[in-house]
């Protein structure tokens, strides 16, 4: 199977051959034609699957098929770690590369300043961890309020790390029909049973 199989928008399609991507790893064959259809998933993913190409070609494949006249974010991931938020940021401007798309990462120790005008100039895709998205919501900055699609990446590390009470609040600052796509490398794992409870409708599971 070849990525042009996916159906992907020829700009993200042009962008994966760039970065010498040749066929979708299991991952990205399973779960792309699912989330295209909008469904929410339940993802078992380890780091080194593709995972990250999985829900930013889907994301990015839905950004470019349906533009929004609305404003504020259109998707959001959320990482445990400002190290893995940069390597998402990094893959999400070499997929855009053909695109209009704006792509922002909100973590702790950059300027809040910075990533508030970042966040007013309608970045469509901010990827960031849950504590500095919080602090920016104590000031009424992020607006998720039309947010289309929500992506939880490591969730069991992200719960590990203690961060559910603020994974959960910023889901329920989202639009309330966004999809929610959930990766973990672990799906036994009770707190992300719990978190998969809470946010996903419908969902689908790709184990
Ligand atoms: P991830 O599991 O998202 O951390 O990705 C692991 C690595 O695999 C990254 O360096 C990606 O650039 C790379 N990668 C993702 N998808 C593919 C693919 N379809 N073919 C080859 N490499 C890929």
């Amino acid at each position: 199977p070849s990525f042009s199989s996916l159906e992907l928008d020829e700009q993200l399609l042009s962008a994966v051959k760039k970065m010498g991507f040749e066929q979708p790893t299991p991952v990205q064959l399973q779960s792309i034609p699912l989330a295209l259809e909008h469904k929410d998933l339940l993802v078992s993913a380890e780091t080194g699957s593709g995972k990250t190409a999985a829900f930013l070609l889907a994301a990015l494949h839905h950004l470019l098929t349906l533009p929004s006249a609305k404003s504020g974010t259109r998707v959001l991931v959320l990482t445990p770690t400002r190290e893995l938020a940069q390597q998402i940021f990094k893959h999400c401007q070499q997929l855009t590369e053909f695109t209009d798309l704006k792509t922002g990462l909100i973590t702790g120790g950059d300027d809040f300043r910075l990533q508030q005008n970042m966040l007013r100039r309608n970045t469509e895709i901010v990827i960031a961890t849950p504590g500095r998205v919080l602090e920016l919501m104590e000031q009424e900055i992020p607006d998720f309020s039309n947010l289309e699609v929500l992506i939880l990446d490591e969730a069991d590390r992200m719960l590990d790390m203690g961060f559910s009470e603020d994974v959960l609040t910023i889901a329920n600052s989202c639009n309330a029909t966004r999809q929610t796509l959930l990766f973990s490398a672990t799906l036994t794992h009770f707190g992300v049973i719990k978190m998969a409870d809470k946010v996903l409708k419908n969902h689908e599971v790709v184990a």
